[in-house]
């Protein structure tokens, strides 16, 4: 089968360039998503987070893809981390999951947020795999709207006690280490992260969600926080401030899982390729009948009108990082990566959905790997903001701010 990742590589070098150190991580991340397909589908038969996920990523120095060089990370700009999370998605959403929430939403978070101290103390770790992060913004009664959330801190000597409950959570029992938002006991004011050390008195995984319609190969928990302390040191930004630390994390999530979403439909494109080709019925491959033809052109065309926004998504993320300070980048930045998640989800859906058609009963089988991408590729519409929000931004960062239909 040609290797539609190595395409999008070569198109990219050829446009963009790309470094050797580059072009290495892109030969391990190839290496890698060759061995978690065993992982993947360990996972799905037994319907459970498989440690190994993570094992493979690790052995292959793949945990601190983002990471900056001088804290043990490859150090690589988002474009290349979308190459990367683009080949990881060709085995599925739930690594990708995985991946996003470690890298995207965790130690990005940190890399973009956390002082010298914080960095020098937590990314090494993250990088080398021996600590491994969780996002917690969602709560049970505030989702869509996290400004809502009711997690609180009271403050005590040396640092803060939290409280309150996170739903939802990928990585959630298995993260060592948790970004968690909270605004202070009895305050409406502004919302807070703080760096959670999971090992701590009072945390508490209650249950892991494993009634979920796919992506097994991700752990998804609820939790729960009594009293936990949490050290001065461990303030993520500035107190009050905690909002834009979970909106930044979220632009490069989106962009994750947007890349994700590419992976998925090239995987897509290629098990029909290789179905429609062999498969015989009525006298002739399937391929050969105009009406599968026309779902190979809709896979094929949705794969090419994702591919760009993504790359183009990741490179103003880029233009702002060498920029950090020039705030209308921040805003393309933000409003191409809502772009680039709101469209690249629906086309993975829809492309997965046609390969089950292709693939007949066999692709209503969770043995075909068209059939877990049709039910791991729907959460992409679902987290890191929902299709309805992402209309809503992408229509008010053309509107203008005074045409947000919420606050
Ligand atoms: C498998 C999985 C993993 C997840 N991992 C994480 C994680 O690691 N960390 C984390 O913090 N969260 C995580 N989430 C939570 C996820 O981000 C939320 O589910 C999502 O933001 C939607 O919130 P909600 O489920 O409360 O739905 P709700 O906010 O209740 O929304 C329900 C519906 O109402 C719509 N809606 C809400 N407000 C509006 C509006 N103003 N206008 C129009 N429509 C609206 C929504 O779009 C949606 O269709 C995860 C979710 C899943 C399913």
């Amino acid at each position: 089968m040609e290797n539609l990742f190595q395409s999008s590589v070569d198109e990219v070098d050829r446009l963009v360039g790309l470094e050797a150190e580059e072009k290495r991580l892109l030969q391990d991340a190839d290496a890698a998503a060759s061995e978690l397909i065993v992982s993947e589908f360990e996972s799905y038969v037994e319907r459970k987070y498989n440690p190994e996920i993570a094992g493979v990523l690790r052995r292959h120095d793949l945990l601190g893809v983002p990471i900056d060089t001088k804290y043990g990370g490859r150090g690589a700009r988002q474009l290349v981390e979308a190459l990367f999370l683009e080949r990881m998605g060709q085995t599925g959403m739930g690594v990708i999951t995985l991946a996003d929430v470690h890298m995207c939403l965790g130690s990005l978070a940190i890399q973009d947020w956390g002082n010298e101290e914080q960095k020098g103390r937590y990314l090494p770790a993250a990088a080398k795999g021996d600590a491994l992060f969780a996002y917690a913004l969602t709560e049970p009664e505030a989702g869509s709207d996290p400004a809502s959330l009711k997690t609180s801190y009271a403050k005590e000597r040396g640092g803060f006690r939290l409280s309150g409950s996170k739903y939802l959570i990928s990585n959630g029992s298995i993260a060592t280490d948790m970004i968690v938002f909270a605004r202070a006991e009895g305050s409406a004011g502004g919302v807070t992260a703080f760096l959670v050390d999971t090992k701590q008195e009072g945390f508490r995984v209650d249950m892991r969600l494993e009634e979920k319609i796919g992506l097994f190969t991700s752990d998804t928990s609820l939790v729960s926080l009594d009293g936990v302390f949490v050290p001065r040191e461990d303030l993520l930004g500035e107190e009050g401030k905690g909002l834009s630390v979970a909106y930044s994390a979220l632009l490069n999530g989106r962009i994750g899982i947007a890349s994700g979403c590419l992976g998925v439909m090239e995987d897509c494109l290629n098990q029909v390729r290789e179905r429609v080709s062999s498969r015989v019925q009525h006298g002739k491959e399937i391929g050969r009948h105009q009406l599968i033809q026309k779902h190979v052109a809709c896979i094929e065309s949705s794969l090419e009108s994702c591919r760009w926004l993504v790359y183009r998504a990741a490179m103003k993320k880029d233009d702002y990082g060498r920029s950090p300070g020039d705030l209308s980048i921040r805003r393309d930045a933000d409003r191409l990566s809502a772009v680039a998640k709101y469209a690249s989800s629906r086309c993975a859906f829809e492309s997965a959905d046609r390969a089950v058609q292709c693939f007949g009963g066999f692709g209503y089988s969770i043995m075909s790997p068209v059939a877990r991408h049709f039910l791991d590729s729907r959460v992409a519409r679902i987290y890191e903001g929902t299709d309805e929000i992402m209309e809503l931004k992408i229509a008010s960062s053309i509107l203008g701010r005074e045409f947000e239909a919420y606050r």
